[in-house]
Parts: C-alpha cells; sequence; structure tokens
C-alpha cells in the first residue's frame, strides 16, 4: 500500500464527510431560527442549536451504526462516534443528565447486540466519561491556543482509551489501532477549527445585531429598532386590520435634572426610567417592548390595542414614573413624563402621519402644564 492509499484517499473523504455533516447541521439550525423568526415567535438560538445538535447526532450514529453493524469493519465508525460525542458535550455544551446518557449508552448497546461483552461496557463507560471531561474542559476555556492543546490532549486520551478497548476487544494489530488514533486527532483538529470559527462568525453577528438595534445606555431598542418595527406593524395593521396604538412620550425638564445633578446622575435616572418601564410591560404583555427613540423621549407599539385598551396601562406607566424615587450619590430624584397616544386609523397613508399625530399629542400635554397624558 503506498501512503497516498493509506492517508490521502481516506483522509479527504472523511474531511468531506466531517465538513458535510457539520455544514448541513449548520444550515439545518439556521433555517430553523429564521423559520421562527419570520413568524414572529421568540428564538432562543442556543436552545434550538442544542437540541437539533443532539437529536442529529443521535440520529446520524444509529444511522451509521446500523450501516455497519455486522460488517467486518464495524469499528471504522468508533470515530464517528468520538466525533459525536465531543460534538455534543464540548461544543453544543449540552446539559444531560447521567440518566439520558446511559438510556443513549443502553440503545447503542442494544441496537450493536454487545450486553454480553465485559469490553463492550467498558467502551460505554469510558465514552460516557469522555462526555464529562469534555464538558469540563470547554468551561474552563481562556480564549487562546492552550484552549485547543486542552481540548486535543482531553479528546485524545479519551479515544486512546476506547481504541485501546475495541483493540482489544477486536483483536486489531497494534499498528492499525496506532493509525486509527493519528485519524482520530485528524478529525478531532478539523472539528475545532471549522466549528469554532462557525460558532464565532455566529456570535459576532449576534452581537453586530445587538448593537444596531439596541441603546447602550438603557439597554432598550433604540431608534433603528423603533423604524423598523413601526414599519412592520403599520404594514400589517393596514392589512389586517388589526388595531395599533402608539404611546409617545418625554422627560419633563430633563435638562433641569442634568443642570442640578450633573450628566452622571442624568444617565441614570434615564436608564433607570427605561428599566422601571421595561419591567411594567414585561408584567402588563412580553410582547411590548419599549424603544428609546431620542434623548430622554421614548415610544411603545400597543400592538394589537386600541387606545381604549391601552389607556389604563398608559397611565399605569405614567403614574410609576411620577412615583420612583431614584436615588444617585445621595441625592433623591423625582421626574414625571409627557405623554402623547394615538391609535392607527384608516386615513393613515404613511407612519409619519401616526407619529405626528402623536408628537402633536405629547406637545399638547407639555403646553398644558406636563406631567399628563393626551388622547389624539
Ligand atoms: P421638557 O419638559 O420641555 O421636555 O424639558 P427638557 O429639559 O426635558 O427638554 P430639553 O429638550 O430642553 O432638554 C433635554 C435634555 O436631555 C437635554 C439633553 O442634554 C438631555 N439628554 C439627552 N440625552 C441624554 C443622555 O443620554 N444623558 C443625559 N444625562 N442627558 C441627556
Ligand atoms: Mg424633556
Ligand atoms: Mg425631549
Amino acid at each position: 500500500m503506498t501512503w497516498s492509499q493509506w492517508f490521502v484517499t481516506p483522509a479527504i473523504t472523511s474531511l468531506f464527510f466531517l465538513l458535510g455533516v457539520l455544514t448541513l447541521y449548520w444550515f439545518l439550525t439556521n433555517q430553523i431560527i429564521r423559520w421562527f423568526k419570520k413568524h414572529g415567535r421568540h428564538v432562543d438560538a442556543v436552545k434550538i442549536r442544542t437540541n437539533v445538535g443532539v437529536i442529529y447526532m443521535v440520529l446520524l450514529n444509529l444511522g451509521v451504526q446500523l450501516a455497519v453493524n455486522g460488517t467486518a469493519n464495524s469499528w471504522v465508525f468508533i470515530n464517528f462516534q468520538i466525533f459525536a460525542i465531543v460534538f455534543v458535550s464540548y461544543f453544543l455544551q449540552l446539559n444531560i443528565h447521567f440518566w439520558e446518557l446511559a438510556v443513549a449508552v443502553l440503545l447503542f448497546m442494544s441496537v450493536n447486540g454487545t450486553f454480553a461483552y465485559f469490553l463492550s461496557w467498558l467502551y460505554a463507560i469510558v465514552l460516557v466519561g469522555l462526555f464529562y471531561v469534555m464538558s469540563v474542559v470547554r468551561t474552563h476555556r481562556h480564549h487562546s491556543w492552550v484552549d485547543y492543546l486542552d481540548y486535543t490532549l482531553a479528546s485524545l486520551a479519551g479515544s486512546t482509551i476506547l481504541w485501546g478497548v475495541i483493540g482489544k476487544r477486536l483483536s486489531l494489530s497494534t499498528p492499525l489501532v496506532l493509525w486509527e488514533l493519528l485519524f482520530s486527532f485528524f478529525i478531532l483538529t478539523i472539528m475545532y477549527v471549522y466549528v469554532d470559527s462557525l460558532m464565532s462568525g455566529a456570535a459576532t453577528l449576534a452581537q453586530l445585531t445587538y448593537t444596531t438595534n439596541y441603546d447602550e445606555l438603557t439597554k432598550v431598542k433604540n431608534y433603528f429598532a423603533f423604524k423598523n418595527d413601526f414599519g412592520e406593524l403599520f404594514q400589517r395593521s393596514k392589512i389586517t386590520a388589526q388595531p395599533l396604538t402608539l404611546m409617545l412620550f418625554d422627560i419633563d425638564h430633563f435638562k433641569h435634572v442634568n443642570d442640578t445633578y450633573g450628566h452622571l446622575t442624568g444617565d441614570y435616572v434615564l436608564s433607570h426610567t427605561a428599566a422601571l418601564i421595561s419591567m411594567q410591560l414585561q408584567e402588563i404583555d412580553p410582547h411590548l417592548h419599549l424603544y428609546r427613540t431620542g434623548g430622554e423621549e421614548f415610544t411603545i407599539l400597543f400592538n394589537n390595542y386600541t387606545t381604549d385598551q391601552a389607556k389604563a396601562h398608559v397611565q399605569a406607566i405614567a403614574d410609576g414614573v411620577r412615583e420612583a424615587d431614584f436615588k444617585h450619590n445621595g441625592h433623591d430624584i423625582h421626574v414625571s413624563i409627557s405623554v402623547g397616544v394615538t391609535q392607527l386609523q384608516t386615513a393613515d397613508q404613511g407612519q409619519l402621519d401616526v407619529y405626528r399625530r402623536a408628537d402633536q399629542s405629547l406637545y399638547f400635554s407639555k403646553r398644558n402644564g406636563r406631567d399628563q397624558v393626551t388622547f389624539g
């Protein structure tokens, strides 16, 4: 046998197989996440990636097991099992109960019909051990090259024991076992580099999406998000005739807060007002969001609410701000808000028509003495 037959061909085959397995997984989870978002559902991307990842790996492993079961070289796929265990424990960081893992192992053993072999039990225990060791290694990441070293040492230790057990049980030759170990190292490294780059890409995208849509100081949605969400809800309400109410408000005499207590105290009052209202909204209706649409100006989109239905909530929010006691640097600060509320009307041509009406109501509240709500 030549070097190219021994190494290059199987290496390339497994490289593409593994990249295919990982890419298909990534594609599937992205499609699912996109589907949920498109249908306006709240999505927990991590949860989706974890759950789909586990089901995917279990099905793939079962499929592979069934395909090779009873054939002369069923041991060829041991590396795939190592790959699956490391993927689920290290990359998906699956928090799995011991009994769940035990059930999975028993399932595999029954598919393989290996209950009677001591070495098979040993193999299963090492596989479970590998799962837990990789989970622990993952929680000790330092975000440096040391991570790769820890990952490689831990996973290779696991696969050395596994290949030792398998070599003994199937009486494989030492060079063959060493050869498979080298392959195991190769597969684990590919996975590390590829999955890490996929995941850090996703993390960067999530971070960018967050900074584009959220306000740094108050942590509520910003004007950009407001414009998009309002545009979407405006169109939807036009089509479905579902009511949409806009609540626009501005903190009264905020310049006075800055001038008297300083800009930092002003920031404190802004972020705590936003937090207070966000908490209230969570209780009223978790689908409602607060947007910071200006310096000390905020907006709430009451989707699927008429002004009558929103009225009590609007009043409760204004009362909540007035009654709040913001304590900062030994000062007790009290603020109020002036509010303008309006509902989308059939004559409204665009978002601006609604916004302008709410703004006029807000200014009416201001001119009329502040700390009040005007419906228009
Ligand atoms: P009114 O009742 O008419 O709304 O009076 P006001 O003082 O609240 O309104 P004005 O528009 O005169 O002043 C708003 C102030 O809000 C001025 C600006 O410096 C301050 N402001 C805007 N953004 C921030 C911020 O992020 N932090 C702080 N501390 N102040 C801010
Ligand atoms: Mg103001
Ligand atoms: Mg203002």
